[in-house]
């Protein structure tokens, strides 16, 4: 009997040093991948306080498939609303063309978003169509000046400033008129400037500028872009469009398979104190 009692005494200490042991190394090698990735971290304590973290500008672009997003996305805790681009000179500029993509991905676990192009848009699709994806976004980036000059100002080589002064308050008035003229839900790439004028961002969005933005998006409810890849909007604009009630949209716009992790956006939650509620939230369809 002794002999028995000794040997399950063993065996049971050997299974509880054990688990012990697997425990330990787990817990470690959790820690370990927890203190690699900061960002991460700070994703998963965002979510448990409340806040719904969504990159609504993600792209299939560079070779990107949806499923190297949804393993990202598993990775990185961030949901993503994926956007298709639509307009002149892209692959969706009909009805037709635009239910088949749309259709094509659907039931991926993602939102669906329209990424309007160019002014045109409005007249090329239908109201109904349009409204099959779960929110549709624009940004000011391309138009056209009073000279008659189309620009898209991300190509250096299409963008005209004769005045500085000029160029910002045409920027501005495209900016209110895509807001006040265009059904969309989400402002994008919000405040980009041509690289030309980018070291005078704060000097040249002056408060009064920031203001007409603000107030058309506020007025007609449209969130404004927090842009991880182009870290804009500035922080003094974030801070002052909150104090005029405006919402907010955090957004990569990847041209490549690198979605990165919504830092700046992310950063600007404490820097200017934003709140779950302060977030656009859009309706799964
Ligand atoms: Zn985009």
């Amino acid at each position: 009997m002794k002999k028995t009692t000794l040997l399950f005494a063993l065996v049971a200490a050997f299974l509880i040093i054990g688990c012990t042991t697997k425990t330990k190394k787990a817990t470690s090698e959790e820690k370990e991948e927890i203190t690699q990735s900061p960002m991460i971290q700070k994703i998963a304590e965002l979510k448990a306080a409340g806040y719904e973290i969504v990159d609504y500008h993600g792209h299939l672009k560079g070779g990107l498939t949806m499923e190297e997003l949804l393993e990202h996305s598993k990775k990185t805790g961030i949901d993503y609303g994926v956007a298709f681009n639509a307009g002149v000179g892209f692959p969706i500029t009909d009805d037709a063309t635009l239910l088949e993509n749309y259709n094509k991905y659907k039931d991926y676990p993602v939102f669906m978003a329209m990424q309007a192009e160019g002014r045109e848009w409005v007249d090329m699709f239908s109201k109904e169509n349009i409204s099959t994806f779960d929110y549709v976004f624009t940004d000011a980036m391309t138009w056209t000046d009073s000279k008659g000059r189309r620009m898209r100002l991300w190509m250096p080589e299409e963008v005209f400033v004769d005045d500085k002064d000029d160029f910002m308050d045409q920027l501005v008035d495209k900016i209110v008129g895509v807001m006040e003229n265009e059904p969309i839900d989400l402002y994008v790439n919000s405040t980009f400037l041509p690289e030309v004028l980018q070291p005078e961002y704060d000097t040249l969005w002056t408060n009064e500028r920031m203001d007409r933005v603000i107030n058309a998006s506020v007025t007609n409810n449209i969130a404004i872009e927090i842009n991880a890849r182009y870290k804009i909007p500035s922080a003094t604009f974030i801070k002052r469009a909150k104090a005029a009630g405006a919402k907010f949209s955090m957004g990569t716009n990847n041209v490549d398979k690198n979605l990165g992790t919504l830092d700046y956006a992310i950063e600007m939650i404490a820097v200017c104190g934003l709140k779950p509620d302060d977030f656009f939230k859009p309706v799964k369809k």
